[in-house]
């Protein structure tokens, strides 16, 4: 039998392919300038080899052009170029990456700065563009060629002048239509924006020529404009740069630049992993809580990028929920990434970074607990509710990584403690820990139920949001101490015999406790006489799971 090749309609796939593997139009300019720096990495490979050749870093750059009146944007690069062969190959075969040919050719040395991998992203230029056309000298020759397309209809090549080795793209952007905008791709302050976005690590300069006011001179107070060429992007991401080489302030410049947050980032985690898995982050623990956080506008989230090109603004898969105020970002050359760059399949590394940075949160949170008392407190005051959604959710999943965490005002001073500073000081015969529910300190503070244990000594944790009891429901028992409301029927504290009310008060009142029964109307179980008010006359009190607390919670929610 004969095996027969499939075909493809080149024209169909060509407009599909453009039409459907991106989702912002904006990545065009992303996926030229890194083939540009691609090129140009080549070329500072094969000088690495070559002891024939100089690499001089001044004189490899990229450039980044517009022509309003003839609607055109060029990219510009001092990189490897191409031959005749390679535009055909290259750019006349969709899938064909000849950087990826050139990673493999050349795995021994050290090939990963190279972007490249899919043989696509040429072709998002005419998401923009009406004409692409590019002109290329290769190293080692002597001919230019010039390839040119209009899109799904082919292309031509013929052969051209360029004095210097390298390539330029020229786009020329499609006219504006009634759906979408095309004239921003002409925009410096555009571009310089899209550049900043995408590609301002990447390694080689990324020049404009960018519009400036200066004083006129010899004229007082008159200005004119002046093109004066400017570098657009920083090159140098700090989360490569060595930690000791960063003070708290570059961080936090990053962090305002970033526009992680208007606030001053209250702690920053740097991360230089090594080991299974490659990968460099930089984390940030924010001051204040967003507006929006605990709405369902709030998107949790770290950027991704790959060898310094942006991924992925918002990474979800990186935090868990109840990490889910941590901003910051991670660049990883380990990631399987799909075509379009943009979405990430399940990937085993990205699961394996995420577990890797969630154990890094936490035992960063730890030790600003332990050694910035203040920063925590102030910390926990702004996300701590989210920690304890995080102890509730999951069934009580992450109650190990969380628990040692979370904070609660108590009786004693009315501070902050966490749960381990509690059961540390708890006096020996103590056999719970103590909660009372309420709205607010003022209002615990007054519950009757509260003098018994107080009176003993024993401190009692206030829980004055909706989530505090049921996160500990979660926990259950901390250190081996269960927890316990104050206003449950056992309160594990009556031993003394004398503690009990005797047989008699209860028999001797029991027409008076029956008649109090019935004008309550069978809302309560039932009433007894107790021991444990002091100065109160009466005191409500639980069996079983549910506090009063609960309940009323329980019943506020939607169904
Ligand atoms: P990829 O970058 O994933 O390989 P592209 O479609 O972006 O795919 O580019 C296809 C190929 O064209 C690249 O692998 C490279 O060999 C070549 N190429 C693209 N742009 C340039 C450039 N500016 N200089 C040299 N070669 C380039
Ligand atoms: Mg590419």
């Amino acid at each position: 039998m004969i095996k027969k090749e499939f075909r493809a309609e080149s024209k169909r796939m060509m407009e599909m392919m453009i039409n459907s593997i991106y989702t912002h139009k904006e990545i065009f300019l992303r996926e030229l300038i890194s083939n540009a720096s691609d090129a140009i990495d080549k070329i500072y490979y094969k000088a690495l080899t070559d002891n024939d050749m100089v690499f001089n870093q001044e004189d490899y750059y990229i450039k980044v052009t517009t022509d309003m009146a003839n609607r055109t944007l060029t990219i510009t690069d001092t990189g490897i170029g191409m031959s005749k062969e390679e535009l055909e190959n290259n750019l006349g075969v969709i899938a064909k990456s000849g950087s990826l040919a050139f990673k493999k050719e050349n795995e021994a040395k050290d090939g990963h700065n190279i972007i490249g991998q899919f043989g696509v992203g040429f072709y998002a230029a005419f998401m923009v563009a009406d004409v692409v056309t590019v002109i290329s000298k290769a190293l080692g020759s002597n001919e230019a060629f010039k390839w040119e397309s209009h899109g799904a209809d082919g292309y031509t090549i013929e052969s051209c002048d360029k004095n210097s080795v390298g390539t330029e793209i020229i786009l020329k952007i499609k006219e504006n239509t009634e759906d979408d905008q095309y004239d921003e791709y002409l925009e410096e302050y555009r571009l310089r924006g899209i550049i900043k976005k995408y590609s301002d690590f990447i390694r080689f300069p990324i020049k404009m020529d960018v519009k400036e006011q200066r004083p006129k001179e010899g004229v007082e107070n008159e200005f004119e404009e002046v093109l004066e060429e400017q570098t657009v992007n920083s090159m140098v991401p700090i989360w490569r740069k060595n930690k000791n080489e960063l003070s708290t302030e570059d961080y936090n410049n990053f962090y305002a630049e970033k526009r992680y947050g208007f606030d001053k980032p209250l702690k920053h985690i740097h991360i230089s992993a090594d080991g299974a898995v490659v990968y460099n982050a930089i984390l940030f623990i924010p001051e204040n809580t967003p507006f929006d956080y605990y709405t369902k506008e709030y998107e949790k989230g770290l950027e991704l990028y790959s060898n310094g090109v942006l991924i992925m603004e918002k990474c979800s898969d990186l935090l868990p929920d109840y990490f889910g105020f941590v901003k910051g970002m991670v660049d990883s050359e380990d990631l399987s990434l799909n075509i379009s760059r943009e979405l990430l399949q399940h990937d085993r590394q990205l699961t394996l970074i995420a577990k890797n940075i969630k154990n890094k949160i936490k035992s960063q949170l730890l030790s600003l607990l332990k050694d910035e008392r203040e920063n925590y407190e102030q910390f926990f005051t702004a996300f701590g509710r989210q920690l304890k959604f995080g102890v509730y959710n999951d069934y009580g999943m992450n109650k190990d990584t969380l628990q040692d965490l979370l904070m609660f005002t108590s009786s004693k001073e009315k501070k902050l403690v966490t749960l381990d500073e509690y059961v540390s000081r708890m006096p020996e015969d103590q056999k719970f820990i103590y909660y009372a529910s309420g709205e607010s300190i003022d209002r615990i503070e007054k519950l009757p139920q509260i003098e018994l244990v107080s009176d003993k000594g024993y401190e009692v944790l206030y829980f004055t949001d909706d989530i505090d009891e049921f996160a500990i429901k979660m926990i259950m028992s901390y250190k081996e101490k269960e927890f316990k409301s104050v206003s449950s029927g056992d309160l594990g504290i009556e031993t003394d015999a004398e503690d009990k009310p005797t047989e008699e008060e209860e028999s001797d009142n029991k027409e008076l406790f029956e008649a109090m029964a019935g004008i309550l109307n069978n809302k309560v179980k039932n009433v007894k006489a107790s021991k444990r008010l002091k100065t109160h006359p009466v005191c409500l009190s639980t069996e079983g799971e549910l506090t009063i607390e609960m309940e009323k919670i329980l019943k506020a929610m939607p169904n």
